[in-house]
């Protein structure tokens, strides 16, 4: 199926010049980086994949935004910017900007969990899985079976396996559970969406059992968009009233603003309606954070978030992003380069255990396909698998991730079409030369998020 790249619905007004190493420099700097593309100067990195995360391109009116941020430290204008656009399209009560996804967490989640409480996810994504164990808690996944078969293009693979929720609430005992959590879209299982039906199911689920649901939102508008592409019920909805109705079923939310809201840094916690919790929010806020109306950010990010919000609404925005990842997998189809199908939301997904077959989980397939990626044309991505996943909390082993992916992710309105194409011959080239590449092992970790700091070396 021949599948058209979308034009991008703007033009290019400010650009960043990109140089690529010659290949024998592009092993030194890996091999300087310890095997670890965190460890890499930007400047050393052709297409950076790395993230969608904060690696946005800003509009027009968001940059002139920035310039009528309004810095005072309490009651600015452009914090009540901000709640107005955080109650208008979430419809929550309470917006407390924070200065990224994971202060968010860190401000919210101790409030609802400690020793031997359990947090319960579709997906926990690796900073809300960490924020969790901090915490004191235990995250337990329930992911519907459908995601965990990378070939099969189900709409929904994002989804909460309703059963295996209502299951595991029973077997814990409800008291013990501190939390539901949504991710959407659902980044750990590839950028896949979870549908309402689901999101309905979830919540009459936690309302029966007296247990809060929170989402964590960071790509609340692709979610939105690929419901309305992939539900009939939704066809005809507008994104906006997509996404007022998603929210309405949980209590809170936590988000990343790096994602969706296309900017650079922010992000929010979201109350429906919970006069304590919002009073322990604002406190835990000031003591880490910074003033309420700041939440540690500038007033010019504010503004850049206000307004990133209602631009990530835009379904011609939409259609060209979520196109990009449509685009790029259709041309893996072609040469039968294996992903979570279909395409995610921010990027691809690619599945490096049938890349390499050869090793194991424990030496980290798809950390190698990362580091080859940059060997072969300077594009840094990242492991989304056991090396990321690291080892269990109690017993200190190594655990295997249900997936070994790589993730390609997409930064927002940055990379034109034949960047997309410069990946897909890259990819094409490892492919041919599959089996001579090597697992990894590690020779130093930190205790927590150990991928962003770990140093590797090759084996022999
Ligand atoms: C990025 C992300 C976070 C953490 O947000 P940061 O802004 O990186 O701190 C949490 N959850 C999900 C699903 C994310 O994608």
């Amino acid at each position: 199926m021949a599948v058209k790249y979308i034009p991008e619905p703007f033009r290019i007004k400010v650009v960043e010049n990109i140089q690529i190493l010659s290949k024998q420099e592009r092993i030194q700097k890996i091999a300087d980086a310890h095997y670890n593309v965190f460890n890499l100067n930007s400047e050393d990195v052709y297409i950076d994949l790395l993230t969608d995360s904060g690696t946005n391109a800003m509009s027009a009116q968001q940059w002139s935004g920035m310039m009528a941020g309004d810095e005072a430290y309490a009651g600015a204008k452009s914090y009540q910017k901000i709640v107005a656009a955080g109650q208008d399209i979430f419809g929550y009560q309470f917006i407390q900007p924070v200065h990224q996804g994971r202060a968010a967490e860190k401000v919210l989640l101790p409030l609802l969990l400690g020793p031997q409480k359990y947090a319960i996810a579709n997906m926990f994504f690796d900073t809300t899985r960490a924020h969790v164990e901090i915490a004191g808690a235990r995250a337990i996944d329930c992911v519907v079976k459908e995601a965990k078969n990378i070939s099969l293009r189900a709409p929904f693979k994002g989804n909460m396996d309703v059963k295996l929720l209502e299951q595991t609430i029973n077997q814990l005992g409800p008291q013990k559970i501190g939390l539901v959590v949504m991710t959407i879209t659902n980044n750990s299982a590839g950028g896949q969406p979870v549908s309402m039906q689901n999101i309905r199911e979830t919540a009459s689920i936690c309302q029966k059992y007296h247990l809060p649901l929170c989402m964590d939102a960071a790509r609340f508008s692709e979610n939105a968009y690929f419901i309305k592409k992939r539900e009939p019920e939704f066809a005809n909805k507008s994104i906006k009233a997509i996404v007022r109705e998603m929210f309405s079923y949980a209590d809170m939310f936590t988000m990343s603003a790096k994602k969706d809201a296309i900017v650079n840094i922010g992000g929010l916690i979201g109350i429906k309606n919970n006069p304590e919790l919002i009073t322990l929010i604002k406190e835990r806020t000031i003591a880490f954070e910074g003033f309420i109306s700041y939440g540690g950010l500038a007033g010019r990010d504010l503004e850049a978030i206000a307004s990133g919000l209602y631009e990530g609404l835009g379904e011609a925005y939409l259609q060209y992003r979520v196109g990009q990842s449509e685009y790029l997998g259709a041309k893996l189809d072609e040469v039968n380069i294996a992903y979570q199908t279909p395409p995610g939301g921010h990027g691809l997904f690619i599945d490096a255990k049938s890349m390499f077959p050869h090793i194991p989980y424990f030496q980290f397939p798809a950390q190698a396909l990362a580091i080859e990626l940059y060997i072969e044309a300077g594009i840094r991505t990242c492991d989304v698998g056991s090396f990321m996943l690291g080892n269990d909390p109690d017993t200190n082993e190594q655990l295997q991730a249900h997936f070994e992916f790589t993730r390609l992710a997409i930064p927002r309105r940055v990379y034109t079409q034949a960047h997309l194409d410069v990946i897909v011959e890259a990819l094409i080239n490892i492919k041919n030369r599959s089996s001579s590449v090597k697992g990894y092992e590690i020779i130093w970790e930190p205790k927590v998020l150990r991928h962003f700091q770990a140093h590797l070396k090759p084996i022999k």
